[in-house]
């Protein structure tokens, strides 16, 4: 339940509100939007009598939550949360954001130098996976603590925030300490231990769909990190199971508007794993710009046939320079832009030696 108040509730009136919610043995979470003030409640299993709060001053309204995620539904909030990156990158402001990357990090050459060329294609974020869920324990597993520190290494050179996979809770703690955004892979989106420990964390989280998961149950799951205070999510669409192999998956682009219809959280698509087939990448990649994703995420590596995971749907880097072009024109045609490239920190004086 939502207990909605009037337009100039004072914060004793608000205080009044939280103070019953936690003597029936609830949480409150007060919201400062700017259409409205509104305290939720969370904690409850069933529901919660309106008549506690219709009539105490300052409430408008108390509005039952009807839909089971609720911290990540419309109902619970109405405007759009936007995640902000380091670099003034913020998913969900009406840009659209595109991380790019190699599937995995491979060498300290191959993540600097792709990152730079990211970079000067207009790329807003870096991606790259330093621990790989692989689908066979003697695939490549990714280089580990050693890769987080290469793609630190790459945020200095250029500019760009971070996104790299936290593959299991006891990880989460140390991929956080370099990276911008935590990735919940497609096989861990109903690791519920993992998604509590990355709402724990308080680093913008993006969770990614299911292969066989359904909309609500994605929704679901991004209200385990909501539910432990962290409001950062960002949803990516990467495609679900199909029956034809002709591509890898079936990029579910209908989930685009239904989530923005059911939620406030922004989505990014993902069409290199959403279709596994490097020649769709970049015209499904279109398809989501103009159907509202908020973001891109493309694998892009230096030399796909040589690439320890996932060349196959990875751009060869002139193919990203082409896929930004055209996304920018779709982009302009639907009255958006493309995010902004972050700027290179200031690099530090090197030392004087006398
Ligand atoms: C990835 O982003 O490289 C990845 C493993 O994606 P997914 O979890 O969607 O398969
Ligand atoms: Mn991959």
């Amino acid at each position: 339940m939502l207990i909605v108040m009037k337009h100039g509730a004072s914060h004793e009136q608000i205080a009044a509100v939280v103070k019953v919610i936690e003597e029936l043995g609830y949480e409150a979470r007060p919201m400062g939007g700017r259409n409205r003030t509104a305290v939720g409640i969370v904690g409850n299993d069933g529901t919660v009598d309106p008549g506690r709060f219709v009539g105490m001053p300052g409430v408008s309204e108390a509005v039952p939550v009807s839909k089971p995620y609720k911290q990540v539904s419309r109902e619970w909030k109405d405007e759009p949360t936007v995640v902000e990156l380091p670099g003034g990158v913020r998913i969900g402001d009406g840009s659209v954001v595109v991380i790019a990357g190699p599937c995995a990090v491979e060498s300290r050459d191959q993540i600097l130098g792709i990152a730079r060329a990211l970079r000067d294609a207009g790329a807003s974020a870096l991606r790259g996976g330093a621990y790989k869920p692989r689908t066979s324990p003697y695939s490549f597993q990714g280089l580990q603590e050693e890769g987080l520190e290469y793609l630190a290494e790459a945020r200095e050179a250029t500019g760009l925030p971070i996104v790299t996979e936290a593959l299991e809770p006891g990880l989460v703690d140390l991929v956080a300490q370099y990276a911008d955004v935590l990735q919940v892979g497609a096989r861990n989106m109903q690791n519920y231990p993992l998604l509590r420990a990355v709402g724990a964390s308080r680093k913008p989280v993006l969770l990614k769909r299911g292969m066989s998961a359904t909309i609500s149950e994605l929704l679901l799951a991004a209200e385990y990190v909501l539910a432990e205070g962290n409001p950062n999510v960002i949803l990516c669409e990467r495609g679900v199971r199909g029956f034809d192999p002709a591509s890898r998956n079936v990029l579910d682009l209908t989930s685009i508007p239904v989530v923005k219809e059911r939620s406030h959280l922004p989505i990014i698509a993902d069409p290199s794993h959403g279709t596994g087939v490097r020649s769709s990448v970049t015209p499904m990649a279109l398809a989501a710009v103009a159907a509202g994703a908020d973001g891109l995420m493309i694998e892009v590596h230096p030399d796909p046939p040589s690439a320890r995971s996932d060349g196959v749907q990875s751009l060869y880097p002139d193919q990203f320079v082409e896929l930004m072009g055209r996304a920018e024109v779709v982009a302009r045609a639907e009255g958006r832009s493309l995010g902004p490239v972050p700027p290179v920190k200031a690099q530090r004086a090197a030392p004087v030696h006398s």
